[in-house]
């Protein structure tokens, strides 16, 4: 009697065993295929404290990339936020600017271009073809002068033009200087970030997205900046379902004279399930980056 208690208990025990051994082996299995898709696919972020700021600036555009230590902006708001960006950049220790990027010559995202380039040294410029703009270009040669003064260089994007900040890399998807409204030839950049992915629109409207899909960019992303400020000339049913973003980024101002951004837009947005965050309704908006996550602060 005691004998077949003793097997029961025999039989039981190595069951047991054999259900951890098959559940650490499923477990073992399932984190190898992680680990190699990740090694394959994505690159691991090394830098902790690694994000992408929207600035409130108003109606305008200002992004602080950050990681590895180094910084980069893509805009720069009008002139009279260039003393609030400063102060928020010098409280963090930025005293350079690895990367200046100026998506287009409309005053809301270059106006501040010149405070900006005194404020920094900047190593590189990144701007528009300055021969393709209606604009004025008085504060951009300002501004290119200033760089070269600090030892920088400044160069006109081109498509596939790349670059690198600390865990980001970053591609030109497309910048079309032969659209006719400036809006249209924004410099559009891909950020990518281990796992993760952001794309900068500048204020690229319907135009320049159907041109984007045309040449079949990649522009499948995990957060969007949404063009022109959420514009409804901008931000179409079909481009916002390629890109299919979990986070849409929305930089305009408080009670704006334009009404950006646009109900249209809003309501394509939450169809589509993405998490939207305004400057107007939050002020700054950090997304923090980790491997495992992007998480979203606000101060306000
Ligand atoms: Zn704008």
């Amino acid at each position: 009697m005691r004998s077949k208690v003793c097997k029961y208990k025999n039989m039981v025990v190595a069951l047991v065993a054999a259900a951890i051994l098959i559940l650490s082996l499923i477990g073992y299995i399932t984190d190898t295929i992680d680990s190699i898709r990740n090694f394959l696919f994505s690159r691991t972020i090394e830098n902790e404290n690694s994000y992408v700021q929207m600035l409130d600036v108003g109606q305008g555009d200002s992004i602080l990339l950050f990681s590895g230590g180094r910084a980069a902006l893509i805009d720069t708001g009008i002139k009279s936020y260039a003393d609030d960006i400063t102060r928020t950049l010098k409280s963090k220790g930025i005293k350079t600017l690895d990367l200046l990027l100026i998506t287009h010559n409309h005053n809301d995202h270059m106006g501040g271009i010149v405070p900006i380039t005194q404020s920094f040294k900047v190593k590189r410029l990144i701007i528009p073809d300055l021969n393709k703009t209606d604009e004025r270009t008085d504060k951009m040669q300002e501004a290119i002068a200033n760089v070269k003064t600090s030892g920088g260089k400044s160069e006109t994007a081109s498509k596939g033009m790349s670059m690198t900040l600390g865990d980001f890399d970053m591609t030109v998807l497309g910048c079309y200087y032969d659209e006719k409204d400036e809006n249209d030839r924004s410099i559009i950049l891909k950020a990518n970030i281990g796992k993760w992915s952001f794309l900068f629109t500048g204020d690229a409207q319907e135009p320049a997205e159907r041109r984007l899909l045309e040449d079949g960019a990649d522009v499948k992303c995990d957060v969007l900046k949404i063009g022109h400020h959420g514009s409804m000339y901008g931000t179409s049913e079909e481009f916002l379902s390629a890109c299919s973003p979990s986070f849409a980024m929305i930089s305009c101002g408080r009670g704006n004279r334009y009404s950006h951004p646009h109900d249209v837009v809003i309501l394509r947005l939450r169809e589509q399930g993405t998490q939207i965050w305004r400057t107007d309704q939050s002020g700054d908006v950090t997304f923090n980056i980790t491997n495992k996550e992007i998480g979203v602060e606000t101060l306000k």
